[in-house]
């Protein structure tokens, strides 16, 4: 494996790539990521123009390769025909390497038909799918504004099982109207009965990006009452509880796995690894900075049919971005942040400043300090945002 430079050092490099696929069905309340409800979706079109991105930016991560993990995200990537991920999939690997066993992983929703091609999506390459359940009960599932009912999505979790893919996530929400403690946590103990080995366990956020999306606007203007701060607090621990007790244990602050099924893409962003971003929306970091391509679809392909990288932002990150960012990434993670990596890649004085800031939080029972590493509690955990801001 080849080192990724950072400043000051250097850390083992592990290359991920996400693609984003922004088209759906319909558009969930809720929902802040870049999406675009299409009748007819371009799915040739967008392809071509994925393609010609990843020949532009190829070069630049190509030191970095081969890949260990690809995530096809969205959207609702699931409604792509199975035989473009064989395509790019394989584009990625003449251009960057693919590792033998490599983590390819899909997002699907339950009522897209993807259940119908799972063997056409394995045989294209796909090793995980990621369902979209949010949660087994209509009426949550109403509130929330999703397509598919409770028992469609018992279903397609089955069939995920029954196709054979190396693993199978499921995401779910808690905080919608109308849901309780209670209900929470049975859609968390039926995920685990069902033997589902990796489990993602989102609050209902109408926060930051999400500011403007329908439901956002709905609760401000007191037309839609959504459980306070501390019901879904209770909702969360419940939540963890069942999915712990159920055999799955939280690994990072949202996300919890059987052993041998944390999700190697997303331990990726977790642990500050480069990736490379393709699509409409898409992310990507290298050492020299990090880049978001705009949303609209439209200057997407424009750009790369005339042969261009799509507009975005660049950023350049400097050390104190890069070394926040470590740390609220990292201490993400249950087991937290390695102190020798980052000393390896901000200096011992950095490192000795930050377990100097984290002694008054292992103190008081929020975080534990080893010589090894830095993490936080459970109790931590729940206050990552607020104990971050005091260690950067
Ligand atoms: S299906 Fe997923 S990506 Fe599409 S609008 Fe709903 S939440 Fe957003």
């Amino acid at each position: 494996m080849r080192g990724w430079p950072v400043a000051g050092g250097e850390v083992a490099a592990s290359l991920g790539v996400y693609i984003h696929f922004p088209y759906c069905l319909s558009h969930c309340p809720y929902c802040d990521f870049a999406v675009e409800v299409a009748r007819t979706i371009p799915g040739e079109r967008y392809a071509a123009a994925v393609l010609a991105e990843l020949d532009r930016r190829a070069d630049g991560f190509a030191p970095l390769g081969p890949a260990r993990s690809v995530f096809f995200g969205g959207g609702t990537p699931s409604l792509w025909e199975p035989a473009f991920f064989a395509r790019i999939l394989e584009a990625i690997d003449r251009r960057l390497g693919l590792s033998e066993g490599a983590e390819v992983s899909l997002e699907a929703n339950p009522e897209d038909g993807a259940a119908d091609r799972f063997a056409a999506i394995r045989a294209a390459g796909v090793t995980r799918i990621s369902l979209g359940v949010q949660s087994f009960d209509d009426a949550t599932l109403k509130a929330l504004g999703r397509r598919h009912r409770g028992e469609e999505a018992s279903r397609a979790v089955g069939a995920a099982l029954e196709a054979g893919f190396a693993s199978v996530s499921v995401d779910l929400i808690y905080g919608a109207r109308g849901q309780t403690i209670e209900g929470a946590a049975s859609d968390a103990r039926r995920t685990a009965s069902l033997g589902v080995p990796h489990v993602s366990a989102y609050a209902l956020t109408l926060d930051e990006l999400a500011v403007e999306v329908p439901m956002a606007r709905l609760a401000r203007s007191g037309r839609l009452r959504l459980p306070d701060a501390d019901d879904q607090a209770a909702m969360g621990g419940a939540v963890r509880e069942e999915l712990a007790s159920g055999g799955l244990p939280r690994y990072e602050i949202s996300n919890h796995a059987r052993e041998g099924h944390r999700a190697r893409h997303n331990l990726g962003y977790w642990l500050a690894e480069p990736y490379l971003g393709l699509g409409v929306g898409a992310a990507g970091a290298l050492a020299t900075g990090r880049y978001t391509n705009a949303r609209p679809t439209g200057p997407y392909f424009e750009s790369l049919e005339r042969g261009e990288l799509p507009p975005g932002e660049r950023d350049p990150l400097d050390r104190d971005a890069r070394r926040s960012e470590r740390i609220f990434l990292g201490l993400r993670l249950v087991e937290g942040l390695d102190l020798a990596a980052f000393a390896a890649a901000f200096g011992g004085a950095d490192a000795a400043a930050l377990r100097e800031r984290a002694r008054p939080l292992a103190e008081l029972g929020l975080a534990s300090l080893s010589r090894d590493r830095l993490a936080l509690t459970e109790r931590g955990l729940d206050l990552h945002g607020e104990l971050c801001a005091r260690l950067v």
